[in-house]
């Protein structure tokens, strides 16, 4: 038995905290069952909502090549009892699964997550679950125009990059919004050619995160039979070196024909992500929401432990603040003034990629970005500064925090978000 205070004025992400370390007080017991009772708080329901979710959060076997294997969580079963002991179950346990999902998938190394092997994934995963699924490869890419994204994967080797596209569709069609979802799934970033240092290469097998984060926001709603249609296109690559590999003052074309003048191939999530923006938009969707390990520039500015986020509609802005703090997954917001695109000037082509000095790039990649979103749709971008936290974040006891899941279904069940944007 263990004993927890809680102060009822904290925040979700403190609640969230506590649960993990209240649960860390009985990890060696490895429990089979669980009971869980909350007595003297005015509204407990949150708090079961914690503990459940902390619980659950544990409990998803992270893939390890290390031995002697971790002794698997024997944990089968949650009971609550005590006075207003209910918890929205289906809801708990979709997030936790795409979460799970999304830590799952950033674990493995990137010789066994290849863009090929993602694809594969994916497919078995859609065939699973009815879900949609299609595959641009670099053929029907090229087809299509999209220069951006054909440019950063030309250097590598295998030839298995590409946009991977799926949807679910809710069994009643209604007149309902449709949400497009965008990741970043770079499975390595070297840098290109503009190479990384050791320090800044290792641990790029996880500039795939965002692509996870899509896929799992993607899962839990359907999950949960949300109301409305949602598509999901992710965008897999590696950014290799090489003798073909893209280079610093060439000039390539979006498939919406802007030219775009490469400064540093570093910057390559923003060149996969204009042309994966361009066709996640091009059906005119009531809002996207693109998730990327994008810059440096936002992990400088909040640390690890927020999120970034922009919009192109100022209204937005608090409400994506306040799904960050109900849900435990904070995000902070930062402009997005059309005056900082005088740092993309450029006078070979449409635009540049980046500026060569870095300043505020957070801020020029959301503006780079925002050229990429067609028929002016709502759009939202998180850069994924908190992917990565060492020990965990809130109730995520794994490096791998999965963040975002959590805050997306706050933002589009809690905080009305789609319906806001009819
Ligand atoms: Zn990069």
């Amino acid at each position: 038995m263990v004993h927890l205070s809680l102060n009822p004025q904290q925040s979700a992400f403190e609640r969230l905290g506590a649960a993990r370390r209240a649960l860390d007080l009985m990890a060696e017991l490895n429990p089979r069952e669980l009971l869980v009772s909350v007595h003297g708080l005015p509204v407990p329901g949150p708090v079961y909502e914690a503990l459940v979710s902390a619980a659950l959060a544990r409990a998803v076997p992270l893939p390890t090549r290390k031995r002697p294997l971790p002794e698997p969580v024997r944990l089968a079963r949650i009971r609550l009892c005590g006075p207003g002991a209910e918890i929205d179950q289906r809801r708990v346990q979709a997030e936790a699964r795409a979460n799970g999902l999304a830590r799952q998938l950033a674990v493995l190394p990137p010789n066994e997550l290849t863009p090929g092997h993602y694809r594969q994934r994916l497919a078995a995963l859609a065939r699973e679950e009815g879900l949609g699924f299609e595959f641009l490869d670099r053929t029907a890419l090229r087809r299509r125009g999209a220069g951006a994204f054909l440019a950063v994967v030309q250097g590598s080797a295998a030839k298995d990059a590409g946009i991977a596209h799926l949807s679910w569709r809710p069994a009643r069609p209604q007149r309902v919004p449709r949400l497009a979802l965008v990741g970043k799934g770079l499975t390595y970033d070297t840098g290109g050619v503009n190479l990384k240092t050791a320090r800044g290469m290792f641990g790029m097998h996880q500039d795939m995160a965002g692509s996870a984060v899509a896929l799992g926001v993607l899962l839990a709603l359907k999950d949960m039979n949300a109301p409305f249609a949602v598509d999901c296109w992710l965008a897999l690559a590696s950014n290799d070196i090489g003798p073909q590999a893209y280079q610093p003052n060439d000039v390539v074309r979006a498939a919406d024909g802007t030219t775009i003048e490469i400064v540093h191939t570093d910057a390559e999530g923003r060149m996969v992500l204009a042309d994966t923006l361009l066709l996640a938009t091009a059906s005119k969707p009531a809002l996207v929401i693109d998730y990327a390990t994008l810059t440096g520039a936002c992990i400088h500015a909040l640390g690890k432990r927020y999120s970034g986020v922009f919009a192109n509609r100022e209204a937005l802005l608090p409400v994506l603040a306040a799904a960050g703090r109900a849900s435990g997954e904070r995000v902070w917001p930062f402009p997005l003034d059309a005056d900082f695109d005088k740092a993309l000037d450029s006078s070979v082509a449409d635009i540049k990629q980046c500026a060569m000095d870095g300043e505020a790039d957070h801020i020029i990649a959301a503006r780079f970005l925002s050229r990429f979103v067609r028929h002016a749709v709502p759009w939202v971008h998180v850069d994924l500064a908190a992917s990565n936290h060492k020990g965990g974040l809130a109730h995520i006891p794994s490096d791998e925090t999965g963040f975002g899941v959590r805050f997306t279904c706050n933002l589009l069940l809690d905080q009305a978000c789609l319906k806001a944007l009819g």
